[in-house]
């Protein structure tokens, strides 16, 4: 069989090294044609002389000449912002997990050269849907979500017949962990500290993704994904949490099927699931052991207690440049809350003052997107400045 050629843009965060793993485990399926990361230059020098790609892309011209001296002549190094533009219209399939806004740039290099786009940067899609909508049209462009909650929904939605268009959807279910302090009330938040808000208790994570899976922001960026990915009006999404984890998401469909996808969380499953689509792996990774005794459980969401859900609805459903101000005020809510200038509680106050100052702009291009995006962080700032003021 014919390899897969894979750039791997973003190569020595989480996702990047994770994805190598994957591509490691399955040689007679992947070949690496390209790595590129923003920094972390000695991984990156390492990973290149594991993975031998043709292409090393970096950030900047200094790591570039020390990249040079340490690896095989034969690589070729590219530096600058343009080197991971340039490295993401390169191969079969495209593995965008640059973190932030430094990943929109590599999903509309991708798509507009109408590669096959696996999908980490949450950015792309909940920042700049809107400009990532128009490059999608680009013939052979095709996006397969790595977060795991799409990932899930994807493969649901492809037990479906294909080519028919009455494939009878009815509602997508995100499921939710719940997070730290599910079940709690709103008076034992009132004092809740940065450590417990940072101790979730399925995923390990980042900061920033961990506070915002324990206000259930998280969940509502990944709403507005959903949106954005699979097409469906916000109200035939729903979240419903699942303390577990095992239960990645769920398609219900008109004749009142629902279909889920079961797996212990790992990220490899989805990675693999992404750039090897659409033929499936052969090795397992998170794979159940129904030997054991096993429980799922569901619940609904405490939409007062966890109003962040609720915003990220309504600025779904405002659409235009609403879901990059909230993403922003979410950002720079949660980085105060991280150094304890506002409250658990007033991480969901920040978001909500800074929405209510946005003037309902339009989003057409890269540049509407990154000043949609100062302009949220500056009404957040004067809403964290306003709390402090008041405490
Ligand atoms: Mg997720």
């Amino acid at each position: 069989m014919e390899l897969t050629a894979v750039s791997v843009v973003g190569s020595t965060g989480s996702i990047g090294t994770q994805s190598l793993e994957v591509i490691a485990a399955n040689p007679d399926r992947f070949r690496v044609v390209a790595l590129g990361a923003r920094r972390s230059i000695d991984a990156l020098a390492d990973q290149a002389r594991r993975f031998h790609p043709d292409v090393v892309a970096v950030e900047d011209e200094t790591s570039a000449r020390k990249l040079r001296e340490t690896i095989p002549d034969d690589i070729d190094v590219l530096a600058g912002p343009d080197g991971l533009v340039a490295i993401s219209q390169l191969g079969d399939t495209v593995l965008n997990g640059v973190v932030g806004f430094a990943g929109l740039p590599v999903t509309l290099a991708a798509l507009e050269s109408g590669k096959r786009l696996a999908l980490a940067n949450k950015e792309s899609l909940i920042a700049g849907g809107p400009v990532v909508q128009r490059a999608r049209k680009t013939t052979g462009a095709e996006i397969v979500p790595v977060d795991s909650e799409h990932c899930a929904i994807h493969q649901c939605l492809n037990t479906a017949p294909r080519g028919s268009d009455s494939s009878g959807v009815a509602r997508l279910l995100v499921t939710a962990s719940g997070g730290p302090f599910r079940g709690r009330s709103r008076s034992e938040m009132a004092r809740v500290s940065v450590e417990d808000a940072l101790a979730h208790p399925t995923w390990s994570m980042g900061k920033k993704i961990t506070i915002d899976s324990s206000t259930l922001m998280n969940k509502g960026l990944e709403v507005i994904e959903a949106h954005e990915l699979f097409g469906l009006p916000f109200d035939r999404i729903d979240v419903v949490v699942h303390p577990q984890s095992i239960v990645h998401s769920m398609v219900e469909f008109s004749d009142g099927a629902t279909i889920a996808q079961l797996s212990h969380p790992d990220m490899r499953l989805p990675i693999g699931y992404a750039i090897g689509w659409p033929k499936r792996l052969k090795t397992p990774f998170g794979a159940i052991d129904w030997s054991k005794d096993i429980e799922l459980t569901f619940e609904r969401v405490d939409r007062e207690l966890f109003s962040c859900l609720d915003l990220a609805y309504s600025a779904g459903r405002e659409g235009r440049s609403a879901p990059a101000w909230l993403n922003a005020a979410d950002e720079v809510a949660v980085a105060a809350f991280l150094d304890a200038r506002i409250a658990w509680l007033q991480i969901a106050d920040v978001v909500a003052e800074t929405l209510d100052a946005w003037s309902g702009e339009d989003m057409t291009s890269v540049d509407d997107v990154l000043r949609a995006d100062r302009d949220a962080r500056r009404c957040a700032e004067a809403a964290i400045v306003r709390h402090e003021k008041a405490a």
